[in-house]
């Protein structure tokens, strides 16, 4: 870092290289820096429930170390696989246990970031209190690569749930699915870890594509619901779904009996990744907004694209979170077309106060957009905290804030 430094050469970091914003991709005649080989476990400390990494460790080594010990590293997201601690810490991530844990900024308790004069800024302490001053850590989470490089984290760990009840459920709309939503946080609390919302047409593509004719529920519903709670007896669960069809909330479900069903639950909502692939050219949006405008959005945005997208929009996503992922199937990409479907989605969302990016981060692909989600004096605020720690401009140069 000092060396690029010296010379002004542009640095992109690249860690599992799995971020959906183009945040990692490379610019000319600059160094893509890996953390590849900077990977692996450096301590658990089950006492003070935490643990210590290298940045380029995947999200999986995490996940199972904390596991050998009777505890759990919340964060999870589809690409854990490839993931790693410095990826998800740069882009924040959410994934699917946000309405029960936060994202990633809530897990991390200290921080050693190189900055981009090479001055090493290590707080590897393990407090979850520690009110001396400003929490520096704060303003590398998220940044995606342009303040600073993480090399190290002590992330927090919580104890692993002795139960976990998930259920699948066929609602007739969305309005269902919030009345749902509103019921489950009441009867569960904090123990509702989960609850992703799937519109029709992604569940048909997506159970097609998983279950092979051994899908839990009939089909022909307006909302999909997965549902999931931790640490809850299964009679409680069972009682509550029970209420839900009695009054007509749920009109069908179905609760996972084995570790094999949870994965096959799992696995139609986690296709996310894999009907990218089936449906062709597309755009990706991740859109957030309050769970409670979800339903009309998809309407709009449904009527705003009828002209525009080559078939049928997926919806499908983190409903408990406000967060929506949207597939827009597209006939190429072609620079002005592009620009009007993300025009009209965006302008839908600015108009209702939404953000443009829920959780996968601005990157390349949004930073051009940056401007319908955060006001002028945000931005050049960003600007300032930028040139204050990065003065030459060459970390990740021409990502997140809009030139
Ligand atoms: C199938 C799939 C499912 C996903 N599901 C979710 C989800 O549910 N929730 C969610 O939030 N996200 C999700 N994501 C996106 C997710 O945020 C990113 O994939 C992940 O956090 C990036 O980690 P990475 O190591 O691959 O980073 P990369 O893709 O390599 O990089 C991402 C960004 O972080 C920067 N960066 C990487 N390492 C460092 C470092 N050490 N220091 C500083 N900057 C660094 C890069 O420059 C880039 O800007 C999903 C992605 C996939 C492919």
């Amino acid at each position: 870092m000092r060396l690029c430094n010296q010379y002004e050469l542009p640095i992109v970091p690249q860690g599992g290289l799995t971020g959906l914003s183009g945040g990692a991709v490379p610019v000319s005649g600059g160094v893509a820096l890996s953390t590849d080989r900077m990977s692996g476990i450096i301590s658990v400390d089950p006492d003070n429930f935490c643990l210590t990494a290298w940045a380029g460790t995947p999200l999986e080594t995490v996940q199972n170390a904390a596991r050998e010990f009777g505890l759990e590293y919340p964060v999870d997201i589809g690409a854990r696989g490839s993931a790693t601690v410095g990826g998800t810490i740069a882009t924040n991530a959410g994934g699917i246990r946000v309405i029960r844990h936060g994202m990633t900024r809530q897990h991390v308790l200290g921080l050693e970031v190189v900055l981009a004069d090479g001055t090493v800024l290590s707080n590897l302490r393990s407090m979850i209190k520690d009110n001396a001053g400003y929490d520096l850590k704060q303003i590398f989470i998220g940044s995606e690569g342009t303040l600073g490089i993480v090399t190290r984290a002590v992330l927090k760990l919580c104890p692993a749930p002795t139960q976990r009840n998930t259920a699948l459920l066929g609602l007739a709309d969305y309005a269902s699915g919030l009345a749902c939503l509103g019921s489950a946080r009441r009867s569960f609390e904090a123990q509702l870890t989960a609850f992703e919302g799937m519109w029709p047409y992604y569940w048909d593509l997506a159970t097609s594509m998983k279950l092979s004719g051994r899908a839990p529920l009939k089909g022909g519903h307006g909302l999909y619901v997965l549902l999931e709670t931790s640490g809850h007896d299964l009679a409680a669960f069972e009682e509550w779904l029970a209420e839900c069809f009695e009054s007509g909330l749920v009109e069908d479900g179905a609760i996972a009996q084995s570790l094999s069903d949870i994965n096959d639950f799992w696995s139609v909502r986690e296709a996310i990744g894999e009907v990218d692939h089936v449906i062709g050219p597309h755009l990706n949006f991740d859109i957030g907004l309050q769970p409670s405008a979800l339903g009309e959005f998809v309407s709009v945005c449904e009527a705003a694209l009828t002209d525009l997208a080559t078939g049928p929009t997926l919806y499908v996503g983190h409903i408990g979170d406000g967060n929506l992922h949207v597939i827009v199937p597209v006939r190429e990409h072609s620079n002005d077309y592009v620009w009007e479907i993300e025009n009209r989605v965006f302008g839908i969302l600015s108009e209702r106060e939404g953000t443009v990016t829920a959780e996968h981060g601005v990157g390349l692909l949004k930073r051009d957009w940056l401007n319908r989600t955060r006001r002028p004096e945000e931005i050049q605020l960003m600007r300032h905290l930028k040139s204050c720690l990065d003065p030459k401009s060459l970390l990740n140069p021409g990502k997140v804030i809009p030139t």
